[in-house]
Order: structure tokens, then sequence, then C-alpha cells
């Protein structure tokens, strides 16, 4: 078999990757080794963010490792470039507080509309399929070799994509062509919480929290957005987010929950005075439920350990303080972070001082080009992953199709 441009992966990074190399003229094929590609997507409950409705700067400066490198790909491909392609491939988004991009239908139907589009390209794509080598002559890369089925089928070719994502087959090749691949690490991973007062309503989904980081007493980090409450502890974008500088730190953090984080702490203080002046008979309970859903009251009232019978005339001012306490700064024992098969992204990766950053082709081994997480780039919770995923694809496969053009 002869191809001028062979993708390994089938994410995001490969797709695009691959979808570009075709647009520009080089028969591409695309193998992949699970039935379908993007198949973590499609299985997904719907809550993926497909990128950040940002400007390049303010997208490299979510990236914590890997930014300068980036600037080429993002320039060339940057999250407006992208709206736009999705719309080409009649993708609908959503786009949350401005920035956030989600798609609007059901991630398996998006997945499938990605795939169509691949089609539609002209790149054939090859599932259940596991490339095993990667050939070269003299250094420069000739192909590729993937099993199918228990058959061994070889692909001559002049550019390999390599986008195998952070798992370890894809680092055994780039070690196979001289590649050092840097240690893999969680970048964003959900938080262990002990002994969590919000242990009780586990499974509820707060839509927006505020999580605060303290060392020493002092600040460390902030983040907000969504907070699941999953067994043993919590996931969603803040505690992603957040879970960066978890990671980050060295020092003993601790943890702070803020449950109604668009309300000032005087505000709340001042509005409860009306309302108890309006109101007096009522409970806290359910005075609280004006602010909040009454379960999360329930836990906020036992936190402060305020009977829920209370009145809003008995309440103490002690109680107050305790009440506003519990509701603004409600404290997690955080044990750490869940373990890396759990993690959201990764860090580490090949590294980046063998590719050239401005058209992903390793200086190692010419004719290989790298994208997506197989490189070690680590971002911010936020859609940054999959753009950079999608921005390096895109680098790759229009350099990789001129590359086995012969006009690179
Ligand atoms: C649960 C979860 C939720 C996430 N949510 C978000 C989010 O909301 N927004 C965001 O920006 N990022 C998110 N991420 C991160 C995001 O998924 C990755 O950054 C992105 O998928 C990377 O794309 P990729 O193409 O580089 O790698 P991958 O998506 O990992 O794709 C690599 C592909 O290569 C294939 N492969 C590997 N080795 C071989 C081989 N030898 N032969 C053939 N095929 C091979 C794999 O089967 C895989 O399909 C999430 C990650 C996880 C795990």
């Amino acid at each position: 078999m002869k191809r001028d441009v062979v993708v390994i992966g089938g994410g995001f990074a490969g797709m695009f990757a691959a979808a570009k190399a075709a647009l520009e003229g080089a028969s591409t094929i695309l193998i992949e080794q699970s039935h379908e590609t993007i198949s973590w997507f499609e299985q997904s409950s719907g809550s993926e963010l497909l990128t950040n409705n940002s400007q390049r700067l303010r997208v490299q400066s979510k990236i914590t490792k890997g930014a300068e490198f980036m600037e080429t790909p993002l320039k060339l491909f940057s999250p407006n470039k992208l709206l736009i392609q999705l719309e080409g491939i009649g993708i609908p988004v959503k786009i949350i507080g401005e920035e956030f991009v989600y798609p609007m239908d059901k991630c398996s139907v998006a997945a499938e509309k990605f795939r169509a589009w691949l089609a539609h390209c002209g790149v054939q794509t090859i599932v259940d399929a596991e490339v095993t080598a990667i050939s070269r002559k003299d250094g420069t890369i000739t192909g590729v070799t993937f099993v199918q089925h228990e058959k061994t089928t070889a692909v001559e070719c002049s550019a390999v994509i390599l986008a195998t994502g952070g798992g370890n087959r894809g680092f055994d090749l780039l070690r196979e062509t001289d590649h050092v691949i840097n240690p893999i690490a969680a970048s964003q991973v959900p938080l262990v919480i002990e002994n969590s007062p919000l242990e009780k309503i586990t499974g509820t989904t707060l839509p927006d929290a505020r999580l605060y980081l303290w060392a020493d007493g002092k600040k460390k980090a902030d983040a907000r957005g969504v907070v699941k409450l999953i067994p043993g502890g919590i996931d969603g974008g803040a505690v992603l987010d957040l879970s960066t500088s978890v990671l980050e730190n060295s020092e003993a953090c601790t943890l702070s929950i803020d449950l109604l984080p668009g309300v000032d702490e005087g505000a709340f203080d001042k509005d409860l005075t009306t309302m108890i002046s309006e109101k007096g008979t009522a409970t806290i309970l359910e005075l609280l439920a004006t602010f909040i859903p009454k379960k999360v009251a329930d836990i906020i009232l036992e936190h402060a350990d305020i009977p829920n019978r209370t009145t809003g005339a008995t309440l103490t001012g002690k109680q107050r303080k305790a009440l506003r306490g519990s509701i603004f700064r409600m404290d997690l024992n955080l044990t750490g972070p869940f373990p890396i098969e759990q993690a959201a992204s990764i860090a580490g990766g090949c590294d980046l001082a063998a590719i050239n950053p401005d058209t992903m082709e390793s200086y190692v081994a010419p004719g290989l080009f790298l994208a997506g997480d197989v490189l070690d780039i680590a971002t911010r919770w936020g859609g940054y992953s999959i753009q950079c995923a999608i921005s390096t694809g895109r680098c790759a496969g229009q350099v990789a199709a001129a590359t086995a053009k012969g006009i690179a």
C-alpha cells in the first residue's frame, strides 16, 4: 500500500491533521486502533468543551507548558477559525459565559458529523488497526506497519503524523524513533475530599460555585464554575481548573468552597436582614432556599450547627456568622488528586525541543510530524486542550501534505 500521508490516531488532533492533509491534495489514510475515531468523545455525557472562545494571546496564557511553542499553530488555526469550521461541518455550538464552547447536539451526534466531514474531505479511515512500527531509511520516514485483525500491512509514505494522545503505545513509537519522552503526570484531575460536609448530597451538581486554595492562610488560587459532588471527592470544570494549581503546589494547602459566588457576603447579610424583618416567622431554611437549592441549604445549616427549624427572628448573631462562614467559606478536607487514570488532561510527553514549532515536524526524524496530547503541552481547564490538539493537527496536516508532495 502507498499513500502520501499516514496519520496515526483518530482523536481530534489526528482527525484535523488528516482532513487538512487531504484537503491540500495529499492521499491520506488515518489509522485508529479503536472501533471508531474520537470514541471517547462519542461516549461522553455531553459536557465536553470543544474550545474556548478567546483571542490567541489569552489562550496562550492558559497553556501552562508549551505556551511559546503553540504560537504558530494557534495563529494558523485560532478558536475563531475553529468556530467557523464547526459551522461548516454542521456542528452547532452553545457558548456559555462568553467563552466555554460546547456542542449543542449530544456528543454522539457531533461525533458522527465529524466522521462524515472527514470522509467528505477524502480521508480513508482504517479502524481496529494498531500501528506497531514506523520505518525509516537514513533517519527519514519511509512508512508504517499496522496490524488489523491479526493481519500485518505495510504502508509506504513520505510523511507520518503521530497523533496518539497520551497513551503508552505512541510514546513507544517515539522512543523507537529517538525522541525523548518527559514523564507523564496528571494536569487536570478530580480532587479527593475526606469527610466532606457535602457527602450526603453526593451525585449533586452545583452549577456555580467558587473554590479557593489556601496555603498559610493566603489565597493561592481560585476557580469558579461547575462542581460535581462525586463519591470520595469533587469533579467538574471549577475543580479541574483548580486542580492544576493543586498539582503544582508542593506546600500543604487547604480548600474551601463558596456556594454563592455570584452574591457578595455583605449584600447577602443585608438581604437576610430585610427578609427577617418582613418574614420573621419563616424558618431560616425557607429563607435560605430563596438563594440556594433546599438540599444544599440543609447541608449549610447542618454545617453551621443551626437547627433547621430555627426562625429568622430567633437566629442569634453567632449563628448568623456561622451561617455566612458555611456559605462563603466552607472548608473541605482536601487530601490530594484522584489517580492519573482519572485525569481529564495530562502533562508530559514528547519533549518539544525535538519538534519544529512552525511545522510540527521532528528535527530527529524528518518526515515525522507530531500533534495533540502526544506533545509535552499542558493547559488549564476550559477547552484549551482540544483547541491545542486541533491547532497542532491542522499545522501538521498542512506541512505534511506539502512535504509529501515535494513542495515544502
Ligand atoms: C474524560 C475526559 C474529558 C475531557 N474533556 C475535555 C474537554 O471538555 N475539553 C478539552 O479541551 N479537553 C478535554 N479533555 C482532554 C482532551 O480529550 C484531549 O486533550 C484531546 O482529546 C487530545 O486529542 P488527541 O487527538 O491528541 O489524543 P486522543 O484523543 O487521546 O486520541 C489519540 C488516538 O490515538 C489512538 N492511538 C493510540 N495509539 C495508537 C496506535 N499505535 N495505532 C493506532 N491508533 C492509536 C487512540 O486510540 C486515540 O483514539 C478530556 C479528556 C478526558 C479523558
